[in-house]
């Protein structure tokens, strides 16, 4: 097992940045939403700091108020019900939508290239400015012809969604190293039981 096996098991606090877009990742920051209790990683403010510097949208880690933290988490459960209503193919919620838009609708910061031309960077974020980002991005995909690539985990203990950018378009995990290798070793087993 090596060290990302183990960081992922052991932690179920810890991010998860496999679902291929940042509006994607930041739905799992509730995570094994089957369970009770299921996983809130975002529990403080400070860990959406750490969350935003984590999925790479800031550098230095930007004030985060509560009220901030309880409006991330409806954001992040709003995008969640559509991205899951696009994977069970189910109406939109609308209630959903109009959250999603309101944040949509602000200020996101300003972008920069930087001088070697190879990344763009987030100018004078704040946390609104990072969620209105986050929600942009949630409207795009959503709204694009990638919508009917998201995915959610084939593994029953697992409730990830993914963007499967896969050409066939057939991913069934969200990772292919934790998920996809615990199914592999599952069906091992139940033949080694034969
Ligand atoms: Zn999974």
């Amino acid at each position: 097992m090596n060290r990302y096996h183990r960081v992922v098991f052991q932690d179920e606090a810890a991010f998860r940045f496999v679902g291929g877009r940042v509006s994607v990742d930041f739905t799992a920051t509730h995570g094994l939403r089957w369970r009770d209790p299921s996983v809130e990683r975002i529990p403080a403010p400070a860990d959406l700091a750490r969350w935003f510097v984590e999925a790479g949208l800031i550098d230095i880690p930007v004030p985060v108020s509560a009220s901030a933290l309880r409006s991330a988490r409806e954001l992040r459960e709003a995008l969640y019900r559509l991205m899951r209503g696009r994977v069970l193919e189910e109406p939109l919620d609308r209630r959903a939508i109009d959250l999603v838009n309101r944040w949509a609708a602000k200020a996101p910061p300003a972008i920069r290239l930087t001088a070697d031309g190879s990344a763009k960077h987030l100018v004078a974020p704040t946390a609104d400015g990072l969620l209105a980002f986050v929600a942009r991005d949630g409207v795009d995909l959503l709204g694009g012809s990638h919508a009917n690539r998201l995915r959610e985990c084939s593994s029953d203990t697992c409730t990830l969604i993914y963007l499967d950018t896969s050409r066939a378009g057939s991913r069934r995990w969200c990772s292919m190293e934790v998920c996809g290798s615990r199914d592999k070793m599952a069906r091992y087993r139940r033949r080694a039981a034969d």
